[in-house]
């Protein structure tokens, strides 16, 4: 099964009240510990690549043939995502190369700049058929400090005009969560999703995923999430598995010294993309 495009897979979604998993990865070992489960549980799912993980393939053309060889081999849906674009050459090299799907994200910028600039990639991702994401309000950063701010996080009137201004396929907005890890309890911010659902009707996206109250993120995807990302839980998952394995003595065999990691790694996909699909209609 070839790649598709992430407007295709998240149709469906928000009106359905599911999510998409958006999982991060860096090999085939990664790529089929996602793609095997959403097989398994007969979803389509994402796969996304930031800096680190195309600098650890090699560039964004291998990205590409990976999240292929993986949608090909369990037949399934397969979105390949580029997460967190923050500039178009980005943008340009990951379409050139094959991704169905791009984020721009210039919500550090003032809103006319990030208007501006998510136009651009607009275009550009038509150009290739591709679909686009940007993002409105400011979610914390990775070094985990909650944002609890109400007033940083998403605007209802900002979000409505945002998605007139750009036409943007899907949209991540910020309430109350943080990429990497939690340091304190995150206050998710339910009241304010219904606001922006009220007046945006294009699906919404869920950043920082990781660590997140699972009942506040299926009470998310009720509200209007249909895209939830999991890069660092997933990254720790996987990591466990293969420390533990490995803490048991080494084995010359790929199986024993791999297996395990990737099957950790598959159990945190599994159990994120149930989470999601808790409370489907
Ligand atoms: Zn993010």
């Amino acid at each position: 099964m070839s790649l598709v495009t992430m407007r295709e897979i998240l149709k469906d979604a928000r009106m359905g009240r599911y999510a998409i998993g958006a999982f991060e990865f860096w090999s085939y070992d990664s790529a089929r510990a996602v793609v095997s489960q959403a097989k398994e549980l007969g979803v389509p799912v994402i796969l996304q690549v930031g800096p680190f993980e195309k600098d650890y393939m090699d560039g964004y053309e291998n990205a590409r043939i990976i999240a292929e060889m993986a949608a090909e081999k369990y037949h399934t849906p397969v979105a390949l995502h580029l997460d967190h674009a923050t500039n178009l050459t980005e943008c340009a090299e990951a379409l050139e190369a094959g991704f169905t799907s791009i984020m721009m994200d210039a919500s550090t910028y003032d809103y006319k700049t990030n208007v501006r600039l998510t136009n651009d990639a607009r275009k550009l991702a038509e150009a290739y058929g591709a679909s686009l994401e940007a993002e409105i309000g400011m979610l914390a950063g990775n070094e985990g400090n909650v944002n609890n701010e109400e007033d940083e996080q998403t605007r209802p009137e900002d979000a409505k005009r945002f998605v007139e201004d750009t036409g943007v396929d899907c949209l991540a907005v910020a309430i109350g969560t943080a990429h990497g890890f939690y340091t304190k309890p995150p206050v998710i911010n339910i009241a304010r999703l219904k606001e922006i659902a009220a007046v945006v009707d294009i699906p919404l996206v869920l950043h920082g995923g990781s660590g997140t109250p699972e009942d506040k993120v299926a009470e998310a995807v009720e509200n209007g999430i249909a895209k939830v990302n999991i890069c660092t839980e997933f990254i720790a998952g996987y990591g466990k598995g293969f420390n533990g394995q490995n803490a048991e003595g080494f084995k010359y065999n790929v199986n024993s010294l791999f297996r395990a990691g990737s099957d950790a790694g598959a159990a945190v996909a599994r159990h994120k993309m149930e989470l999601f699909l808790s409370r489907r209609k």
